[in-house]
């Protein structure tokens, strides 16, 4: 027995993801999600939020990451365990869902470990737009993992930088996001340690994995006038940055509910003033306001991101027909004989 058209959800597999993010065009796609962030940013007050909720172990954490408006709710499940790479797995997976807030009905079942790296890319560039000096035309990118490069193409894009210069404690890293970037009209320049890769750089983006409290940059590394956007640190016990830095920083977060758990923030004081990016995104705040202010994005991840990332996945799948139909929904022909359906299928 074939379920109905309205009981098959829409499923994008990476390999669908792939070819929709060509189909589309990578720069565009992250543009779109960008545009999506910043509308849902600026109706901030409208969503249902909550830190997201953390399964820990020795090694890394599970997470489940919800919210929802009126009319859509959304969750991502996501893991990070920095120890993966040295069995071939990556250090950061996903999947999510866009549900109907009316039904109930999932409207949406998406691989999120690609779209997760373009919107935490389009997320660095939103922000960057507001904080970053003006122009800021290098940025260092420190850590050259499974983000990195999607960092590097929404700060060209959204931003305008034209030169990356990369560091990684593992050289070979650093030649792939190299390789990887070649042809991409960034000017890309391996560095051999980390004071090397920020030297003339406007933008800092730290991406690095370790679960420990690392000192990615010390405080003596960060001169006046920079943009940091810090990426990393996003996990109880698990920071980049050294506490002084953020001593001397203007800071802006997500969500300061979420973050003073998992940023960098969570090395200070619990009252320390952090801002909330979506006042500024909305105009309610200021951003940089001074040439030689140090401004620290905080960045965690959180679940408005995904959910502004999800309608858009859902509407270039419509648009593009790369999905597939997934019987996922149980669908009797009389809602209430669910039993009858069982037994019906017997033997069919
Ligand atoms: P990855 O494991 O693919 O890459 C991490 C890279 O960091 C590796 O190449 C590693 O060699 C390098 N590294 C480790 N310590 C370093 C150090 N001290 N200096 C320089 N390089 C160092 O991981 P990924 O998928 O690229 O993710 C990177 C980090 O970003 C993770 O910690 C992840 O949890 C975090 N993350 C945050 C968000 C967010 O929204 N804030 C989203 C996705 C991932």
């Amino acid at each position: 027995m074939l379920p109905s058209d309205k009981a098959l959800v829409p499923f994008v597999s990476v390999d669908a993801m792939m070819q929709l993010i060509h189909r589309v065009g990578l720069r565009e796609m992250i543009e779109a999600i960008a545009i999506a962030i910043e509308a849902d940013f600026r109706r901030w007050e409208s969503f249902d939020k909550t830190p997201r909720v953390a399964a820990h172990s020795p090694v890394g954490v599970i997470e489940l990451m919800p919210t929802a408006d009126d009319a859509h709710y959304a969750f991502k499940y996501v893991n990070g365990h920095p120890r993966n790479t040295r069995d071939g797995l990556q250090t950061v997976t996903a999947f999510g869902v866009l549900a109907d807030m009316t039904t109930g009905y999932p409207l949406l079942l998406s691989e999120m470990t690609l779209l997760t790296a373009l919107r935490t890319a389009a997320m660095s560039a939103l922000a960057a737009r507001h904080l970053a000096p003006d122009p800021a035309p290098t940025m260092a990118m420190i850590g050259n993992g499974a983000q990195a490069e999607f960092q590097c193409v929404a700060m060209q894009a959204l931003v305008g930088i034209d030169t990356v210069r990369l560091f990684d404690t593992d050289p070979a890293a650093t030649a792939k996001c190299a390789g990887n970037l070649a042809g991409s009209g960034l000017q890309v320049i391996a560095c051999a340690t980390p004071e090397e890769a920020i030297e003339g750089a406007q933008i800092i983006t730290t991406c690095t994995a370790d679960k420990r409290n690392a000192t990615v940059l010390s405080d003596n590394m960060v001169g006046t006038g920079v943009h940091l956007n810090a990426i990393g640190g996003d996990c109880p016990g698990k920071t980049e940055l050294a506490a002084a830095i953020l001593h001397r920083a203007r800071i802006f977060v997500e969500y300061p509910d979420q973050t003073r758990i998992e940023g960098e923030i969570q090395q200070l004081a619990p009252d320390h003033p952090v801002t909330e990016l979506w006042q500024v995104i909305a105009g309610r705040a200021p951003g940089r306001t001074d040439p030689r202010q140090i401004t620290l994005f905080d960045s965690v991840g959180f679940a408005i991101e995904d959910f502004s990332a999800l309608r858009v996945v859902h509407d270039k799948a419509r648009e593009t027909g790369l999905f597939a139909a997934l019987d996922l929904l149980a669908d009797p022909d009389d809602p209430r004989d669910l039993f009858g359906m069982l037994m019906r299928a017997k033997g069919a």
